[in-house]
């Protein structure tokens, strides 16, 4: 179980650092890879998925063209038909056994290099998971709709707060707002989808977001491209911890837009070479549609 870190991440990153944690990075270094989603992780995918986006069949050339093939209801309770050990947890990985990776990218700062992940995604054929927050959307908003194009967008709640920090009906808000949001934009329902921000969660939260109808999507690596250059990141360090952690259902956290005072967009210029580099190892590419039935 990945813990809060509040309170420590002020000494641990330079100010611009801070800054980029603040507007969309994690609070911590530590990848989520939490004992409480082991027991998952060597099962299959449920049955019940097979006839959507099952990972044996990577999605990546069904989801990158411009019109999206299905829009979810948005009356409907995800969750319900979901498999139980998903929901109610940070789910930090696909259980799955077969070679696939599913790329997310989170959005909470700016829109820079979003063109050119759009354009690698697009060329390589591979679709990515985009969780956006409320804020991103209404400032975004011809860049939400062309994720959503070129993928499966989650919720990242309205503006990125520290969720533990506030109450239950400040929470629901921070969550359905961005759900408006985001739906009314796209015309995409980020449900079941969601990610906290700074990966800031707390047992009582993760109840919360259950009840709403979302499975908390963590990842089994940081790329920390947030950090950027003046972090001490560098396209090969970023391509070298994806590649390290390569596993089957490894979800790959990554984020759009450019370091606030180096202004690097790390993500955007590794992903060519983290799209090859986990082909050359045998792994295909899925959306976090994979999870939902
Ligand atoms: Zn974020």
């Amino acid at each position: 179980m990945r813990t809060s870190v509040r309170g420590t991440s002020v000494t641990a990153f330079a100010l611009g650092v801070l800054l980029m944690s603040a507007a969309c990075g994690p609070s911590s270094q530590t990848p989520q890879t939490g004992s409480t989603t082991s027991a998952s992780l060597t099962n299959p995918v449920p049955s019940s998925s097979a006839g959507r986006a099952s990972p044996a069949t990577p999605t990546a050339t069904t989801s990158t063209t411009s019109s999206k093939p299905t829009i979810r209801p948005s009356t409907t309770t995800p969750t319900a038909t979901i498999a139980p050990s998903l929901v109610g947890r940070v789910v930090s990985r696909i259980p799955t056994s077969r070679k696939v990776v599913a790329l997310t990218f989170d959005a909470g700062a700016n829109g820079d290099g979003v063109d050119s992940i759009l354009a690698t995604l697009a060329r390589d054929k591979v679709a990515g998971s985009f969780f956006l927050t409320g804020d991103f959307v209404d400032s975004y908003p011809t860049l939400a709709r062309r994720m959503s194009a070129m993928g499966r967008l989650g919720n990242h709640t309205t503006n990125h707060p520290h969720l533990p920090a506030m109450t239950d009906a400040q929470v629901r808000r921070q969550i359905a707002g961005a759900r408006t949001t985001i739906l009314s934009v796209t015309g995409e329902d980020p449900r079941p989808l969601f990610r906290f921000p700074f990966g800031d969660s707390s047992p009582h939260d993760l109840e919360i977001v259950r009840a709403l109808g979302y499975v908390t999507i963590g990842w089994t690596v940081d790329s920390l491209g947030w950090q950027g250059t003046s972090g001490g990141r560098s396209v090969d360090s970023i391509v070298q911890r994806v590649l390290h952690a390569a596993a089957p259902g490894e979800i790959v956290l990554m984020h759009v837009g450019s370091h606030p005072t180096d202004h690097s967009t790390l993500d955007a210029n590794a992903l060519p070479r983290v799209i090859s580099g986990l082909r050359a190892a045998g792994y295909g590419f899925v959306t976090l549609d994979t999870l939902v039935p």
